[in-house]
C-alpha cells in the first residue's frame, strides 16, 4: 500500500564519507561531506558539511574536525544528530521550504548490529524526523542504479563507500547473500599516507592523500605511469618537503585494501545459490559507491571475478535515490527497529 505522500518525505543516506538528502521534488536536495568542527572549549559545533570539510587538516588547535560516523555507522551520536539537524536546516533552505517534522526513509549497512541500526533511527528522530524508515544500503543503491530488485533474477552490487564496502545479491525485493567489510575509500587514504611516510620519511594530511588516489590511483590494472608532486612535512628536518609520486607506487600500496574487497565479492558469489549463479554470468555486478570511481576498478575486477562488471550511472548518488525512489514503499518496506 502506498502511503500518504508528503513533501515533507525525504531521503537520507548517511554516509560515511557523504550525507545527501533526497527530496521527490528536487531529487538531490543536497550533499556535503559528513564532517563536523568542533569548538573543545565551549563544545559547539563551529562548522558542518563542505564548510567543514574545507577546515580538515588545517584548524587551529581548539578546533577539532570529526567524522561522526564510521564504517558506516555512528560513532558519535550527539554530534550525529546535531549534524543531521544542521544539514535538514540547509535542505529545507535550498528546497525553499521547512522540512518540519519530515517522514525519512534512511539507509543502514547490511552489517550493521541491531543496536547500531537503533541508533541511527534515534539520531534521526532526535533530528527532528516523524516516521522513519530503515532500508538496507545495498538495496538502496541497487534501486538507486535502476536494478530491477523486486524480478526473481540476481542483481548484485557492490558499494564501495568511505568506511565500509557493501556487496549484496538481491532477488525478489530482498537480500539473498551478502558481505559488509570495513574496508573503503578512506582505508586507501591510510594506506597511501603511511607508504609516504614509510618510503620518504614525509607525513602528507587525509585530503592529499585523498587527492593522490583520485588523480594517480589506480586499481591492480596496467596503465602508463603516472606522476604527481606532493607536499607534506619532513619528519627528520620538520620543513616542507616536495617529492614526486609515481602512479605505480601508489598502486602497491593500495594493493591489500583492494585485495580485500575482491575477497568479499568472491566470498558473495560463492555464496550465491545455483539458480541464481547463471543469471550473475549474463546480468554481471554494478559497482557504485564513491570508491569504485577508482581509476580502471570496472576494468581489474572484470578480469578477477569473471563476470560483467559495470558502473552504476551515479555512483556517489545510487544510495540516496534509492532512499527517495523507496519513499512511496515506506510502509511496504520490513521496518528493522520495532
Ligand atoms: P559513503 O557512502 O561512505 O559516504 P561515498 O559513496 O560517498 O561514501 O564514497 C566516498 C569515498 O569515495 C571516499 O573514500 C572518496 O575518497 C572516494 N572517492 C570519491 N571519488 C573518487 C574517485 N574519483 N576515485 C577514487 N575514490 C573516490
Ligand atoms: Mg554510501
Amino acid at each position: 500500500m502506498l502511503s500518504n505522500l508528503s513533501n515533507f518525505d525525504i531521503g537520507i543516506d548517511l554516509g560515511t564519507a557523504n550525507i545527501l538528502v533526497y527530496s521527490r521534488h528536487k531529487g538531490i536536495a543536497l550533499n556535503e561531506p559528513s564532517v563536523v568542527v568542533v569548538d573543545t572549549t565551549t563544545k559547539n559545533i563551529v562548522a558542518v558539511g563542505a564548510e567543514a570539510y574545507e577546515m580538515v587538516g588545517k584548524t587551529p588547535e581548539k578546533f577539532v574536525t570529526i567524522r561522526p560516523l564510521k564504517d558506516g555507522v555512528i560513532a558519535d551520536f550527539d554530534i550525529t544528530t546535531e549534524m543531521l539537524k544542521n544539514i535538514l536546516r540547509k535542505a529545507s533552505k535550498k528546497l525553499g521550504f521547512a522540512l518540519r517534522k519530515p517522514n525519512v526513509v534512511v539507509c543502514i549497512p547490511s552489517g550493521s548490529t541491531s543496536v547500531e541500526r537503533r541508533a541511527i533511527h534515534d539520531a534521526v528522530k532526535n533530528a527532528g524526523a516523524k516516521k522513519i524508515t530503515l532500508i538496507e544500503e545495498p538495496v538502496a543503491a541497487a534501486i538507486g542504479a535502476g536494478m530491477p530488485i523486486d524480478e526473481p533474477v540476481a542483481n548484485v552490487v557492490v558499494d564501495i563507500g568511505g568506511g565500509n564496502t557493501e556487496v549484496a545479491i538481491i532477488s525478489f525485493g530482498g537480500v539473498v547473500s551478502c558481505h559488509s567489510i570495513k574496508i573503503g575509500g578512506d582505508r586507501l587514504d591510510e594506506d597511501i599516507i603511511q607508504y609516504v611516510r614509510k618510503e620518504y620519511n614525509v607525513l602528507i594530511g587525509e585530503r592529499t592523500a585523498e587527492k593522490i588516489k583520485m588523480e594517480i590511483g589506480y586499481a591492480l590494472i596496467d596503465h602508463e605511469e603516472q606522476f604527481m608532486e606532493i607536499r607534506g612535512r619532513d619528519l627528520v628536518s620538520g620543513l616542507p618537503k616536495t617529492i614526486k609520486l609515481s602512479s605505480y607506487e601508489v598502486r602497491n600500496a593500495l594493493k591489500e585494501p583492494l585485495l580485500h574487497i575482491l575477497e568479499a565479492i568472491r566470498a558473495t558469489l560463492e555464496d550465491c545459490p545455483a539458480e541464481l549463479s547463471g543469471d550473475i554470468v549474463d546480468r554481471g555486478v554494478i559497482l557504485t559507491g564513491g570508491g569504485s570511481l577508482l581509476n580502471g576498478m570496472e576494468e581489474w575486477l572484470s578480469k578477477e571475478i569473471v563476470v560483467p562488471v559495470q558502473l552504476a550511472e551515479n555512483p556517489l548518488e545510487s544510495v540516496a535515490i534509492g532512499t527517495g525512489k523507496a519513499i512511496p514503499y515506506m510502509n511496504k518496506l520490513q521496518a528493522a527497529v520495532k
